[in-house]
Parts: structure tokens; sequence; C-alpha cells
């Protein structure tokens, strides 16, 4: 029996761990570990163990599909083709918005960004990571003046002080959560701050069990604490960082005693006092966070607080310290770097700066979108639901808003206000079922191409057996629409390294890289500038990226989140992921060995909060929020707090953004999944 063993990099989580995919008779039947890989050692979580069931299952599309009298008809690629570019030629630039993916490559973002500033002349190109860690890209930035995770995942191992904060890392960066197990064998103290105690809570020193969406009120106290102490790094303030002073005077208020806080948060003081000295006087104390911070209407606010906490103790820049901010998906940093984003080129390269638009005209050839900030997933929700007529036309890349964005209702009634909707994916998601025109495109396994890890690490993908059916690659779906359009002379690839290197030629961070220089399972970590830089796995060592070298503090009030608790929805509700689901489905709820382990949502509820409402574990409630209302089963249980209650969001049958608000972060524009009020009742029997 002839196997062979193709080594890729996993399409779930951000890590970016290596393996194996087993090939026999041409198809994919199965998963082997990678020693040589860095990331991971040769050790997988579930996902990326059963990451080859769905690849073949009998869901995937296989040809276009062309919706006629409210339903699909199969249809060959040139009618499809045909089709999409007589129509989007009919709408003016801005009446079209595209939707990119951290799901594919680097090379397919980078072209879909190409794709609407060049060919459809729209600003409006954005994707999920305005769902998951824009306040990242954001936040990170204006303190540092770069917007990514500033460690490497090996790095977190040589801390002597964790604070993990806001993520759930042992079951969603599970091969992340392996290194602070190592940090913990090796002496480190672990401080857990998050409203459930997740199995990453359960190995901590200490569970700061806080209620969602006080993280600024924590962390200033923190601050308070540290200053009162002298256990700041004066040296490292002065000389590498500018308006400590404004911090100070807001962090010292009484507001932020370790009391009034206690209050705010609903920890003890005592734990608070406790970490905040673990915290300050390790000398190499690291934060960990993820959308516990970011996904709140002071996304922005919460990770600036972080980089305050960071410039203080001066624990950036060196081994065992810094900000991981762990991004979700496999490839949204990636999606980001490559400018498919509503406010940047690639290289977080401005589109309101006239020589970076000029630069990409010079190198694509052609006369582009101007240069303003479009529309993001989240405004572009709101400008088609709420303004009907502005954008007509969408189309989408392996996104799936239907079940992904909050308040489903709402982004239903701005997709059915949309006159065409063109979906390409590799499956027939809740989105593409709203499209006028499906395009069946090709998985991680079925390409080549690159991702980035949260660790800014630059992965290859690499092609172990052909798509099923017609499916094509999105690279080559978006050049051959590229040509339908006119622009055969801007998207003329052969392969996705011919694309990379364009890519490497106008983003800066990607200049030195090469899929030559890829090639070697460590790969690279950008920013890698020249063809002979190592790459950079510690972000900040001598200075920061802001012009003068200098980290700027921002002081933070607390503020509280958009919809708090009242007398008619008393319940504070948080939402997040499960270790055996992927978002929004499309690909684990195919993985039989993972939809086994979890084949529906549920709702964790505290035993007090349930005995008062007469409420058993498993029994079928009703939650409701003033968006909408679900079904859905309980799962009572002491992990999470008293008065709050948890729902992941991956099952379409018991939709949790059904019930999310749809209140934005005035900057990042990010919506705040993580909090919000809503009510339980029991089901009465009819
Ligand atoms: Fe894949 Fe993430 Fe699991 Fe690694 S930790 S195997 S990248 S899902």
């Amino acid at each position: 029996m002839e196997f062979k063993y193709v080594p890729t990099t996993c399409p779930y989580c951000g890590t970016g761990c290596g393996f194996n995919l087993v090939v026999k008779d041409k198809k994919v039947v199965g998963v082997q570990p990678w020693q040589r890989n860095p990331v991971n050692e040769g050790k997988l979580c579930p996902k990326g163990n059963y990451a080859w069931e769905f690849i073949n299952s009998p869901d995937r599309l296989t040809k276009p599909l062309i919706k006629k009298d409210g339903k699909f008809v199969e249809a060959s690629w040139d009618e499809a083709y045909k089709l999409i570019a007589q129509k989007f030629k009919s709408y003016k630039g801005e009446e079209m918005a595209c939707l990119a993916s951290a799901r594919v490559s680097n090379e397919e973002n980078y072209l879909m960004q190409k794709f609407a500033r060049a060919v459809l002349k729209t600003p409006n190109i954005d994707h999920c990571a305005r769902l998951c860690h824009a306040s990242t890209v954001v936040g990170l930035a204006g303190a540092f003046g770069s917007g990514a995770m500033t460690q490497s995942i090996a790095d977190i191992a040589e801390s002597k002080c964790l604070l993990v904060i806001g993520t759930n890392t042992f079951e969603q960066h599970p091969l992340i959560g392996r290194r602070i197990m190592q940090a913990k064998m090796n002496g480190a103290k672990i401080i857990y701050a998050d409203p459930r105690l997740t199995p990453t809570g359960k190995i901590a020193d200490l569970h700061l069990q806080f209620y969602s969406g006080t993280d600024v009120a924590l962390l200033n106290c923190f601050m308070q604490l540290i200053l009162k102490n002298g256990w700041e790094n004066k040296d490292f303030i002065k000389n590498r960082t500018k308006d400590f002073e404004k911090v100070k005077e807001v962090v010292m208020k009484d507001t932020y005693s370790p009391e009034n806080v206690s209050k705010i948060t609903g920890v003890p003081a005592e734990d608070i006092i406790k970490a905040a000295e673990w915290f300050g006087k390790s000398g190499q104390s690291a934060v960990l966070y993820s959308m516990g911070i970011t996904q709140h209407t002071t996304g922005v606010d919460n990770v600036k607080s972080v980089a305050n906490l960071q410039m203080l103790t001066g624990n950036l820049g060196r081994p065992g310290t810094g900000i991981c901010a762990l991004r979700g998906q496999n490839n949204v940093q990636g999606a980001c770097d490559m400018g498919a984003l509503a406010n940047v080129y690639s290289g977080y390269q401005s589109v309101l700066v006239p020589e970076m638009k000029k630069k990409m005209e010079d190198a694509w050839g052609c006369q582009i979108a101007e240069g303003k900030v479009g529309l993001t997933v989240t405004t572009l929700i709101n400008t088609l639901a709420d303004e009907p007529g502005k954008v007509k036309c969408v189309y989408i890349m392996g996104e799936n808003p239907m079940l992904s964005d909050p308040d489903l209702h709402h982004v239903e009634k701005g997709l059915k206000n949309a006159e065409f909707i063109v979906v390409q994916d590799i499956f027939l998601t809740e989105t593409a079922q709203l499209a006028d025109v499906v395009l069946p495109a090709t998985c991680f396994a079925e390409k080549d191409g690159t991702q980035t890890s949260t660790e800014r690490r630059v992965q290859k993908w690499r092609k172990a057996q052909d798509p099923p059916g017609e499916a094509r690659a999105d690279w080559k779906i978006i050049c051959e629409l590229g040509a339908a359009m006119g622009y055969e002379k801007q998207f003329p690839y052969k392969s996705a390294e011919e694309i990379f290197n364009e890519i490497a030629r106008v983003t800066p961070s990607y200049g030195g890289m090469t899929y030559a220089r890829l090639e070697k399972p460590e790969a690279l970590h950008w920013p890698c500038p020249t063809a002979e830089h190592p790459g950079t796995p510690i972000l900040h060592k001598e200075k920061f990226s802001h012009p003068d070298g200098l980290g700027i503090f921002t002081p933070i009030e607390w503020k509280a989140q958009a919809e708090v608790p009242d007398k008619e929805y008393p319940f504070l509700l948080t939402t997040g992921r499960c270790i055996w689901h992927w978002h929004t489905g499309s690909m684990t709820r195919r993985s039989p060995s993972l939809e086994r382990e979890e084949p529906t949502g549920w709702v964790e509820i505290n035993p007090e909060d349930a005995k008062a409402l007469g409420i058993a574990d498993k029994e079928m409630l009703k939650v409701s929020s003033r968006r909408g209302d679900i079904k859905i089963g309980a799962r009572v249980t002491k992990t999470i707090k008293k008065g709050v209650v948890f729902i992941p969001f991956h099952f379409i049958e018991c939709a949790a953004n059904i019930l999310t608000i749809n209140a934005l972060d005035p900057v990042a524009k990010i919506p705040e999944f993580k909090a919000c009020a809503c009510k339980i009742e029991k089901i009465k029997e009819a």
C-alpha cells in the first residue's frame, strides 16, 4: 500500500501547528505528526488530529451554482463568470463590497484586496479580523507602532509569571496552552482572569473570576498596586516610553483601589493584591489574551490597558515577557498583513497616505479606489440593513456572517437587502444559501500557499490532493474573474508563488521572504525585510516601531458595557467556543469525530441561578435578549460565575449570535460579543 506524507499547516487556530497529511490513492486519508515542526513538535489537539475529515465530505461544493427562481442550478464556470462580470460592471465602485477571509491563504487575501481596489474600485474590503482582533491591531499599533503579538509561542515557556486574561487557551489554542504548562513546570505563577473556570483556569495558581467587561478596572488596579509598592520599571518608563504621568494620574484614583475594583469586578480584593504582587515582582511577566479582551465596545481600551501594564513593568522586548495577543483563525494575522482591511494596503500601509496609493497603482499598473477608509464587516452589514440601496453588491470569500456576526436577524435583513451576492466557499454555508451565485473553492489541502500564525510566523501550505469536481483555488477564481472584468494584465499569475513574490515586493515586512526560504519547518517570522534577514521572533527589543522609537502610554478609564443586565434581562451573556468545534462549524461539524463529541450547543448557568429558576441540568430553556430568542439545553455548572451565562456560537440550531448585541467599539468597530443582557425561562409544556 502506497502512502504519501505531505507536510503542511493546520487550518484551524492561529497557533500554526504543522502536521503531515497522509495521502492514499490520491486522496487525503489522515493526519500524522510532523516532529520537526518547532511550533508543536509533533503534538496536535483534537481539531488538528481530525483536520482531514471534512476534506472529502460529500457536502463539498463541486460546481458553480446560480440561483434561478429561488433555487440553485448548476452552471459552468464560463456562465458564472459572465453573469458576475456583467453584474459587477453595472455597479459603481462604492456600491460594491468585498469580504476576504482568515480561512484562505495570504496570496488569496492579497488578491482579494487587489481585486476590490484595482478592479471594482471600491475601498470596501474587510474580513473577520473585525470580529476578533481589530482591537489588537488598533490598540497595540497605537501603543507600540505595530499591532501584533510581540513574542514567539515558544517564548511563553520562559516566563516567570503569566497573566492569562480573556483566553481559554487550553481549548482555543491548545498547543499554546502546552507552553503555559511548560512555564508552570518551570516554576512560573499562572494568574487566570475570566468569568468562567475553563480548563485553562483549572491549572492556574489564582483564578480572578471577574465580570465580563471589567478588564480595565482590574488592570488599572494592578497598576495602582504596582506603583504604590514601587514595582514599576523606572528605567524602562524613562528611556523607552512617553506619557506615563497621564496614566499614573488615572490609575492612582480611588476608583481603582482594590476595595472599589473588587465591587466592580466581583473579585476578592486580596486576590487582586496577590496577583498584582506576583505579576509586578517577577521581573519577567507576560500577558496572554484573546477575545475576552478584544470583543467589547471597550476593546481598544482593554488592549491599551494591557500595553500600559507591560510598559509600566518593563515587560517587553525580552524573553519570557511581552503581550501574546492570541489570534483566532489560522490566517487572521496574514489576512490583516495582506491588507484585507478597510484602512490599509498590505503591510499596514495606510490608504490615507497618497504615496502608498501611488505605490500600489505603480505596482499594479492601474488606477485604484479612492484613498479612503472603506466599510468594515460590521459597518457593511449596518449599511446594508439600515441604508438599503447604498451598497448593492457583495462578493464574499470564505466567510459566514450568517452565523459569525452579532444580531443575526439584523445580518439577515442586511444581506437580503443586497441586489447581488457572490459567495465563494467550500460548503453551502448559511451565508452561501442567500447568494445569487456560489463558486466552489478549494480547501487548505488542495493548494499551495502561505498562512501567517499568531506569532507572525509565515508558513507553507502544500497541496496534497486535487479538489473535488470542478472546485478551483480561490486565487485562481479571482484571477479568472479579474480577466473576465478586463484586468488580465493585473492578474497574470500561474502559481501561488508568483503572487507571493509580488507580495514581497510591495510589503516591507515580508520583503525578504521567498518560498525557498519558507521551505524549512521553522519558516520565518515577520518583519523580515531583506533576503539576508533572519526574521524577528521577538519585537521591540531596543525600540518600539513608532518613528521616535518610544512606546506611548494612554490613560484609560473603565466604562461599563453597552447593555448591562436589568430587571427584564437580568443575566450577563458571554459567548465563545469549545475545543471540538471551530467558529461557524462549517468544517468541524462535517468531521464525524469532532461532531460526535459536541453535537449541539448549550447554555452554562451557575447552580445557584439554576436553583432560583428551578432549572435542572440538560433541561431545554428559552434564552432571550432584546434581539431574539433561542431554545437550548442547560448545562448547570459551578465553573460559570453567578449571574453570568455562557453559550458557544458554533451551532446554527441554537445560534448564540441571535442574542448578541450589535454594539461596536468606536475605533476598531469590533462588536461586543462578550457581554450583553439576556433572560432565561423554562419552556412551558404545551
Ligand atoms: Fe491546529 Fe490550533 Fe490545534 Fe494546533 S492548536 S492542532 S493549530 S487547532
